[in-house]
């Protein structure tokens, strides 16, 4: 099985530099040079596995990009590259859809690394018949759908592992340590914000009242926990 990546970045040298280290790395790599590009080479190849995807753009910029992916149906991974440092933009770039972000200037391996650990991620060969039911919630882990008083919940596949790694974990308070190594995978080199970010994310589409959690309660000085 090929594993495709799709790179959309508009500097030549930054991804003709991505597009050899990834194939190095295995990857099939698709690529664009601007956002309607991207969103057209997508459309031709829906089983990429995960986007990597440059914010600053001569067209429709990367946030655009991601947005479009997420409102599409698109549930693999989405990684920004951002030349920007403000948290504020690094929330903004996650509130929009993506998984995860690289500041430029990056370094080949560890970009290579995310992609990686978000392509594990997508990995769910071989998944026992699994069902949990937790309050209104219902977690199919082999037709990997959640339900919500039988309503189906949209996620991506980040947002699944977290439900997956709470849901498991009933009444249980976990660190952020303790899911991104979870979710993301135990050699993670990202940073913490990106797991409260990706809640927040989450808690807009699980919870009744997204500003007052009552399922995925908030752990002050440690993480979250799963109230169900
Ligand atoms: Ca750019």
């Amino acid at each position: 099985m090929s594993k495709k990546v799709l790179v959309l970045e508009d500097e030549e040298n930054i991804r003709s530099f991505l597009v050899i280290n990834l194939k190095r790395a295995g990857y099939e790599v698709i690529q664009a040079g601007c956002g309607e590009d991207a969103l057209a080479e997508y459309h031709k190849n829906t089983d990429v596995l995960v986007c990597i995807l440059d914010v600053m753009l001569p067209g429709i910029d990367g946030y655009e990009v991601c947005r479009t992916l997420r409102a599409e149906g698109y549930e693999g991974g989405i990684i920004m590259l951002t030349a920007r440092v403000q948290e504020s933009d690094k929330v903004t770039g996650l509130m929009t859809g993506a998984d995860d972000y690289v500041t430029k200037p990056f370094s080949v391996a560890e970009l290579t690394a995310r992609v990686d650990a978000l392509v594990r991620r997508m990995g769910f060969h071989n998944v026992a018949a699994e069902v949990i039911q937790s309050g209104p919630f219902h977690l199919d882990l082999r037709a990997r759908e959640l339900r919500k008083n039988g309503r189906r919940v949209d996620l991506t596949q980040v947002e699944f592992a977290l439900m997956k790694t709470f849901m498991q974990n009933k009444g249980r308070a976990l660190d952020r340590e303790e899911l991104l190594s979870s979710v993301w995978g135990r050699d993670y080199s990202g940073e913490l914000k990106i797991v409260d970010v990706n809640i927040r994310r989450l808690r807009i589409k699980v919870e009744d009242v997204p500003a007052s959690p009552k399922y995925i309660i908030t752990v002050r000085g440690f993480g979250y926990m799963w109230e169900g």
